[in-house]
């Protein structure tokens, strides 16, 4: 991975930028995810909020409820409705979730732990090899 690194939405209407090192990479099971990819899971890759940037358009919200205090905050691309961020909450988060598929280069994407198992789908097949954890990690 070359730091920094970009992304942006299927339309090109968004483009983005961070300049830190990815705190956290995974996979989130959840229904709300499912809901909003289409798929079995989100891969995420959680970055320093100071560390992220917007270089073109500007991101649409989408709330959903959370385990965690507040509601999760999911921006997408109000034009192509790709999905971009989330793990942020409603009140300022000192971290953002970027979705792999986003990346402008999505190879180096390595995912460290499943999230949210407890709502996997049984044709959705993991890597045996990381942790798996029901809801959040500990810790978090
Ligand atoms: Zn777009
Ligand atoms: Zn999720």
């Amino acid at each position: 991975m070359k730091i920094p690194f970009t992304g942006g939405c299927a339309c090109g209407a968004i483009r983005y930028e961070c300049n830190a090192e990815p705190i956290l990479m995974g996979k989130c099971h959840c229904r709300d995810c499912q809901h909003i990819s289409g798929g079995a899971f989100v891969p995420f890759v959680i970055v320093p909020s100071e560390a992220f940037r917007l270089m073109k358009g500007k991101l649409e919200y989408h709330f959903t409820e959370s385990l965690k205090p507040g509601k999760h905050k999911r921006g997408f691309c109000a034009n192509c409705g790709s999905r971009l961020t989330g793990a942020e909450s409603d009140t300022p988060s000192p971290i953002v979730g970027v979705v792999a598929g986003s990346l402008d280069d999505p190879t180096w994407f390595r995912p460290q732990m499943d999230i949210f198992t407890s709502d996997a789908q049984p044709w959705d097949l993991m890597d045996p090899a990381i942790p798996k954890y029901e809801k959040y990690p500990p810790l978090e």
